[in-house]
């Protein structure tokens, strides 16, 4: 079942609450039941997306859409300043040259000639990079899977926790499991936010087998209501062989236990990072097949440009972007909403 990320329109009659497609059956023993009712996901976010790319808009892009009210032509030192500032707002340098040179050529065929309809198709280009297309979760009932991968520091702890807050919101019942076994602070900060959210969270000892931990998470899973597992893994190891190993082997775990599973498997980058991530996502995305991706710390950037190398280079989705350190800083990405966010 894909899981629809975004809230319905609002019908006439009651609305259900939550904006999955079908409702499960509470189990008979069910440990959370005192829990408060779901709630509709989009009311439960916190910034809005024009607040949390402040930092994207105020600075480097906002030396873009200045460029458009400094000029009054459009000629050659201007493209020129335009491909200069696009680079620095982290749109990277294919996609900064394929803009520019699409935009030149509907320029010379089209003929307009003022800096305000360059604007406004720069725009339009730029919507059309990232598509039209909403982000959705592929969430089976009755268990999904979601594995999270991405280098430490990125904000993968917390996106897990959001996320978790997130689908609780929704209805779902997740369940964390800490497969990050090579950093005590990793299983540590997990269970943490665990008990914040009121989230199971199933972990074993530092250096434990990681793929031990997975099968216990799934099996915990089954005999305690959960319908969503999301597993945290290892963001380092001593080498990268290593790392990819390993989470081949955790996927391999999965797959034998869940058929058909991970059902996502959701790469955090970080934006503050910008075009370096990109190198991280490639591999990251031959390895173990990445699905989405979660784009943490939007709202820290002066650089939200590499969502749309994001958009061009990798050809993944991005389901969510984080706009802030708390749990309810979670935002599914809607194009857009973020090109006119840009824009505003
Ligand atoms: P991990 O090592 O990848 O698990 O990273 P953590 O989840 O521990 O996050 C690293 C730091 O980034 C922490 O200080 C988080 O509070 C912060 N962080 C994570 N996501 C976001 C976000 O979306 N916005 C901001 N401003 N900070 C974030």
């Amino acid at each position: 079942m894909v899981f629809n990320l975004f809230r319905r329109p609002k019908p006439a009659a009651p609305a259900p609450a939550v904006p999955v497609e079908t409702e499960q059956p509470e189990p008979a023993d069910q440990p959370r039941q005192a829990q408060a009712a779901p709630q509709p996901v989009i009311e439960e976010q916190g910034k809005n997306v024009t607040q949390s790319l402040e930092r994207t808009r105020g600075g480097l892009f906002g030396a873009v859409r200045g460029l458009f009210q400094q000029r009054r032509e459009l000629d050659p030192d201007f493209w020129d300043d335009l491909e200069e500032r696009l680079l620095q707002a982290d749109l990277g340098a294919h996609t900064t040259a394929d803009l520019v040179d699409a935009l030149r050529e509907r320029h010379q065929r089209r003929r307009f000639g003022s800096p305000d309809e360059a604007e406004v198709a720069l725009r339009e280009q730029l919507v059309e990079l990232l598509g039209s297309e909403r982000a959705t979760l592929n969430l089976p009932e009755p268990l999904a899977i979601l594995l999270i991968v991405g280098v430490n520091g990125v904000g993968k702890t917390t996106s897990i926790a959001k996320l978790s807050h997130f689908l609780t919101a929704a209805g779902r019942k997740p369940l964390l499991v800490a497969g990050d076994t090579f950093r005590a602070a990793a299983i540590d900060q997990l269970r943490i936010w665990g008990e914040r959210t009121r989230t199971p969270v199933v972990a074993q000892g530092p250096g434990s087998d990681p793929g031990a931990v997975v099968f216990d998470g799934i099996q915990a899973a089954r005999t305690r209501g959960a319908d969503v597992v999301i597993i945290d893994t290892a963001g380092r190891l001593h080498t990268k062989t290593n790392l990819m190993e390993e989470l081949r082997k955790v996927r391999r775990i999965i797959e034998r236990q869940v058929p058909g599973a991970p059902h996502e498997t959701l790469l955090v980058l970080d934006a503050v990072t910008g075009q370096n991530g990109l190198m991280q996502a490639k591999s990251f995305a031959e390895i173990v097949g990445v699905t989405g991706l979660i784009l943490a710390k939007l709202d820290s950037s002066a650089k939200g440009g590499v969502v749309f190398s994001i958009a061009q280079e990798l050809k993944l989705p991005i389901t969510f972007i984080g706009t802030g350190e708390q749990l309810q800083d979670l935002a599914p990405f809607d194009p857009e909403e973020f090109a006119a966010a840009l824009f505003e």
